[in-house]
């Protein structure tokens, strides 16, 4: 099992959560979540039925919360309309001495008679924590029989997890992308370009700084800091590979104006709403320079020795 985070194309998700990649269905993943991030989805599934695409558009997940000594509980959930503008709502009934040994005996999850009320109880007793997480999947409810269970229950893994919607939903690893324009895996943390997930610019303008130093090294790979001139409009003036200064001349050494040109106007663009302490941030370097007063070195993380 790995750790990652995983969603759902870009309408659900990221959750964090736990996998064995060579457990695939259909070439899904079969994710296993903490009870914290199944909650987390809970609210999101009921908050998409509710107000974004309704209740046959996407099952709802649902977490009843009791004691291992409480008497068994009732609970009413609405899912909307049916087909014929009639409310559907389901009662689920817990018997929380049951929780532990057979959470799927444990729950009843039916579908309520149109029109009759049902007397909702809470959960009660003050023994240890349980829950009882369950999916509903509204666009079946026509097939559901009175008396039959009509929500999926799921027993929680030996870690207390649950494998909601695994092998029957379409989870796809969550990508992060570098700076460098690569993207992998949220659990690969490591680029090709040799910065990890952890080390990825947070600001703009330290973003911008990284992608200078790129621009620069694509002609110059050796290259590691370069001295910013912010006197004027912000200009690259000089460019170190270690301590050796590199010439930036067009024509006899690495650089051309378009690349030192197209570094510059990176910069300048996050420059515009950059502040003192956004350059400190960034890394930017003081320089004492008795012709210009505003010079800052600015360095690039090494190259991964890949
Ligand atoms: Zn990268």
């Amino acid at each position: 099992m790995i750790e990652t985070r995983v969603c759902i194309d870009d309408t659900f998700g990221p959750y964090d959560a736990k996998l064995d990649p060579a457990n695939l269905w259909n070439g899904f993943l079969a994710p296993h979540f903490t009870l914290d991030t199944v909650k987390r989805m809970s609210a999101r599934t009921i908050e998409m039925a509710e107000e974004e695409c309704g209740y046959t558009a996407i099952p709802t997940i649902h977490v009843l919360e009791g004691r291992a000594d409480s008497p068994s509980s009732v609970h009413v959930i609405d899912g909307g309309l049916d087909r014929d503008g009639h409310p559907r709502r389901i009662s689920a009934h817990v018997r929380w001495e049951l929780v532990d040994q057979n959470p799927d005996r444990a729950a009843s999850i039916l579908k309520a008679q149109p029109g009759a009320e049902v007397d909702a109880t809470e959960p009660a007793g003050e023994g240890e924590y349980r829950a009882v997480v369950f999916v509903m999947d509204w666009q079946c409810w026509d097939d559901v029989e009175p008396g039959e269970q009509a929500g999926g229950v799921y027993a929680p893994d030996d870690e207390g997890r649950y494998a909601v919607g695994a092998w029957s939903w379409c989870w796809s690893y969550t990508s992060w992308w570098c700076v460098c324009g690569r993207d992998q895996y949220w659990h690969e943390t490591e680029c090709l370009c040799g910065l990890t997930r952890g080390a990825q610019p947070k600001t703009p303008l330290a973003i911008a700084t990284e992608r200078a130093g790129q621009t620069l090294r694509t002609l110059a790979p050796e290259a590691t800091s370069a001295l910013v001139d912010l006197t004027d409009l912000a200009r690259v003036c000089e460019v170190y590979a270690g301590d050796t200064e590199l010439d930036t001349a067009d024509d006899t050494g690495p650089f051309d104006t378009e690349t030192l040109g197209a570094a510059d106007r990176i910069l300048r663009d996050a420059l515009d709403d950059a502040d003192s302490a956004d350059l400190e941030a960034a890394g930017w370097e003081h320089v004492p320079d008795e012709e210009s007063a505003r010079l800052y070195r600015i360095t690039f993380p090494a190259p991964a020795a890949h």
